[in-house]
């Protein structure tokens, strides 16, 4: 934002007005004799609408650059998914189940022992983007059917992943909220068909994404008519392998405190080990995370794909804010 001032304005006053807000002076603009302009202000400054800066005596104007994500901006923090709120001060959210819907029976056992446990969607892979194409990539549409089955069976909602614009159609038929993955977040051909769907979208980052261009795929996809994004954080490429990926709960905090949008956190992608999972879910929930997603099996070692980082369901008693549902 860049503050104008009035012309004689005392400039050293207007300036710690805003240094009294919480507002940092990156850059001081002065005209041909050296008087004070304006000041440009850093963007980690506090956030406080412009109308408040306006009122400081000495302000003339204040000076909003356009954003390239004003749908995103406006949308609010809240979005609604069949009924139930996401963010914006509702009870987080607990979305879980298996990496991928690996057969009927599976995918009903594991939302049986989910439901009572305070989890509020059903989440499973029937198309599953994997680290190796050669590695298991899902059931396809039979898998769809199983884990609407289980989950209307249990009472829970389904969240689960559009791989290709061509799935788009079948998926929503199927997901109250249709989920795009972390390698799909720039596939401006997969968010349009997901934004025509009319269907909320979880908008994953992907593993090398910048949060502005995280928010960019948020726009398009309600440019394209989604009636709500939530983003999820689920960890980006860092230097260290020893964990899967590095967990950015800085982007999650400025997500949710700044930019006031919905964002859960996805810890079993982030770390890739079981006994990590827990206490990352609590550090998300703690920096203002509308819900984290939690992948489960009923036995961990049988599972088709990432095995290592499932938790038993009755381990998500854990967490505190979800308990069981009484
Ligand atoms: C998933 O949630 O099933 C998944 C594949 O995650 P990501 O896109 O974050 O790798
Ligand atoms: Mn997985």
């Amino acid at each position: 934002m860049v503050i104008y001032l009035k012309p004689g304005a005392d400039a050293d006053l207007v300036k710690k007005a805003l240094i009294a807000r919480g507002q940092w002076v990156q850059q001081v603009e002065k005209g041909r004799n050296g008087e004070v302009l304006g000041f440009q202000l850093a963007s980690f400054s506090s956030a406080i609408p412009a109308a408040e800066l306006e009122r400081i005596e000495g302000v003339a104007r204040v000076g909003v650059p356009a954003s390239e994500h004003p749908r995103v901006d406006a949308q609010g923090p809240r979005v609604s998914v069949s009924g139930t709120e996401v963010g914006g001060g509702a009870p987080p959210v607990l979305l879980s189940g298996p990496c991928a819907v690996e057969s009927e029976e599976r995918i009903h056992e594991i939302a049986r022992q989910l439901a009572p446990l305070g989890v509020s969607f059903l989440r499973g892979g029937a198309y599953k983007p994997r680290t190796s194409p050669y590695n298991f990539q899902g059931h396809g549409a039979e898998a769809l059917r199983w884990l609407r089955r289980a989950a209307d069976a249990h009472g829970l909602k389904v969240v689960t992943e559009a791989m290709s614009e061509v799935d788009v159609p079948l998926v929503a038929e199927f997901a109250d909220l249709l989920q795009i993955g972390s390698r799909n977040m720039q596939n401006f051909s997969l968010l349009k068909a997901a934004g025509r769907s009319g269907r909320p979208v979880l908008l994953k980052r992907a593993m090398s994404a910048t949060v502005e261009e995280w928010l960019l795929a948020g726009e398009y996809l309600l440019v394209h008519g989604a009636p709500g994004v939530i983003f999820c954080e689920r960890g980006i490429r860092g230097f260290d392998g020893s964990t899967r990926n590095l967990l950015d709960l800085g982007a999650v905090a400025l997500l949710s405190t700044v930019h006031r949008l919905p964002v859960v956190v996805d810890p079993s992608h982030a770390t890739g080990r079981r006994d990590l999972v827990l206490p990352l879910a609590k550090a998300a929930l703690a920096a203002g995370a509308a819900g984290v997603m939690i992948e489960t099996h009923d036995d961990p070692s049988q599972a088709l794909s990432d095995g290592p980082q499932a938790l038993l369901p009755w381990q998500l008693r854990e967490l505190a804010p979800f308990g069981e549902k009484r």
